[in-house]
């Protein structure tokens, strides 16, 4: 028999229903795999009991002719900033340690409503704030990617989803969920050859998962292709009233409207994405993207974004005085950490948990974040800062009346190794150079695997969309995917 675990979402979705295999079958081989793949921290909680209560689920229901779900029988793995009910929940937190929510996270529910059963709580940047999982109160995740220069560096998955991206990428799930503020579901996807969708902002409800900057946070689907986020997507989107920001819209049939013909189509080229010592890589497989998409039939246009120098200098004040706010809730006394010096008083404990829980990249937002915040500096900073994002919209919003949708990397290099870049700060702010603009703009992006390096590293090609126009955005993915035809898989050296 095939090995189960090569299976994406689709074909174990199809497998389960015509009785090809079961969904237990199914949950058992990613389970094992799971289990032997500790070298990895991918998981910061295995849970193959869920997995396989949910499987039996979906077969009970076949045998009494009932339907699957979308997802019936197909496993996945959870990014640990849902809230799953009992079932820790940390943000790969100290300060949340222990923390076993009583209420589930509503995509994560929508998961479970469409049939997928959950493997376990994935590993990530600590409260999403990373490029390289490195922030992890749990130890980073190690991507099962190598260089192929004959060395043993351990590479970073990307972040803050390097655990969702990981466990695709190994063969440990067949999909996961994750959350992009500012590139965590494309970069980590980039960085592992796998896919994955940021949709527009307010396409999935926020409710119940950890809020780093809620006016940019959004989950999305990381998998294996563009089929496999599309069906994802349909499952984890929706209205909800529980979310001021939910978008009270249809979820559109996103996989049944996939189509690789861009005849008709524009794509947009822009200009200030292409830097200066741009890594030559990185360019080249841009320009392949650009054939690409142009032997799909679209029309290739040059396109200006004049304020894309500003966007991540606006990020790294809105990202942190949202986190300094929305942060301000861990304080002893609510959930998970408790620290409580003898005789201390309630300043005492609040200062004391804090000061033990967060790790130092949250400690660096939350002071960034008040200080951009406070009455000396808020005009100069914060109210500075979101008027770029406006001039930033703007420029998204003038380049589509003129393409449909933009093509550029996803990331400025393949994936580093650990270690390499944690002493520096902007150094690691600088990965999520080409992936902040379409977040502070809120508009849906995905990346999709497009070749190797010639360090043997994957390369991710970014496609932005108009807003509410995801489809437009699988779409032009699944016209690279068939071309750039990635077949490349890490050796199994875990
Ligand atoms: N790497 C970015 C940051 O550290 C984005 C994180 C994210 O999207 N959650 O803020």
């Amino acid at each position: 028999m095939t090995d189960l675990t090569n299976l994406g979402v689709a074909a174990i979705r199809d497998g389960v229903a015509g009785g090809d295999f079961s969904a237990v079958e199914v949950a058992k081989a990613f389970n094992a795999n799971i289990a032997a793949a500790g070298a990895l921290n991918a998981f910061i909680v295995a849970t193959p009991e869920l997995a396989l209560k949910a499987a039996e689920v979906t077969d009970a229901k076949r045998a009494a002719g009932q339907p699957l779900g979308i997802l019936g029988g197909v496993p996945i793995g959870m990014k640990d900033l849902f809230a799953t009910k009992g079932v820790q929940t940390t943000a790969a937190s100290h300060i949340l340690e222990g923390f076993v929510p009583e209420y589930e996270s509503t995509v994560s529910q929508k998961l479970w409503d469409a049939g997928a059963g959950m493997l376990g709580k994935l590993n990530l940047d600590q409260f999403a704030m990373g490029s390289s999982n490195e922030t992890s109160y749990f130890g980073n995740v190690i991507s099962p990617w190598k260089r192929n220069d004959g060395g043993n560096a351990a590479m970073a998955p990307g972040g803050s989803s390097g655990g969702s991206s990981t466990a695709v990428a190994a063969r440990l799930a067949p999909a996961a969920t994750g959350t992009d503020t500012g590139g965590s579901i494309r970069q980590p996807a980039a960085f592992t050859g796998i896919s994955g969708i940021k949709p527009t902002y307010g396409r999935c409800s926020r409710w119940g998962i950890v809020a780093f900057a809620s006016s940019l946070d959004q989950a999305g689907p990381m998998a294996r292709d563009v089929r496999d986020c599309a069906i994802m997507l349909e499952a984890m989107a929706g209205f909800d009233p529980k979310d001021a920001t939910s978008l009270n819209m249809a979820v559109p049939e996103w996989e049944a409207g996939l189509s690789g013909d861009l005849r008709g189509k524009k794509v947009g080229i822009p200009r200030e994405y292409r830097m200066d010592g741009m890594d030559a890589d990185v360019s080249a497989s841009w320009d392949r993207g650009i054939e690409w998409l142009r032997d799909a039939g679209a029309e290739i246009v040059e396109i200006s974004l004049p304020h894309t120098k500003y966007a991540l200098p606006a990020y790294y004040i809105i990202a942190p005085a949202e986190a300094s706010s929305n942060l301000a809730r861990y304080d002893g006394v609510r959930y998970g950490l408790r620290d409580l010096p003898d005789g201390a008083g309630l300043q005492d404990m609040y200062a004391a948990t804090r000061a033990a829980g967060f790790g130092a990249e949250v400690k660096r937002r939350i002071l960034i974040g008040t200080y951009v915040l406070s009455a000396g500096f808020y005009d100069a900073y914060y109210t500075q800062a979101q008027k770029v994002r406006t001039l930033i919209s703007r420029d998204f919003k003038n380049a589509f009346t003129e393409v449909d949708v933009i093509l550029a990397p996803t990331a400025p290099t393949a994936a580093f190794g650990l270690g390499e870049k944690s002493d520096d700060p902007l150094a690691m702010y600088l990965n999520d150079v080409f992936a902040v603009p379409a977040s502070l703009a809120g508009l849906p992006a995905m990346s999709v695997p497009a070749g190797l390096n010639r360090e043997g590293l994957p390369l991710g090609l970014q496609i932005i969309g108009r807003e509410f126009d995801e489809q437009g955005v699988l779409n032009a993915g699944l016209a690279i995917e068939s071309r750039a035809k990635f077949s490349a898989k890490p050796e199994k050296w875990w």
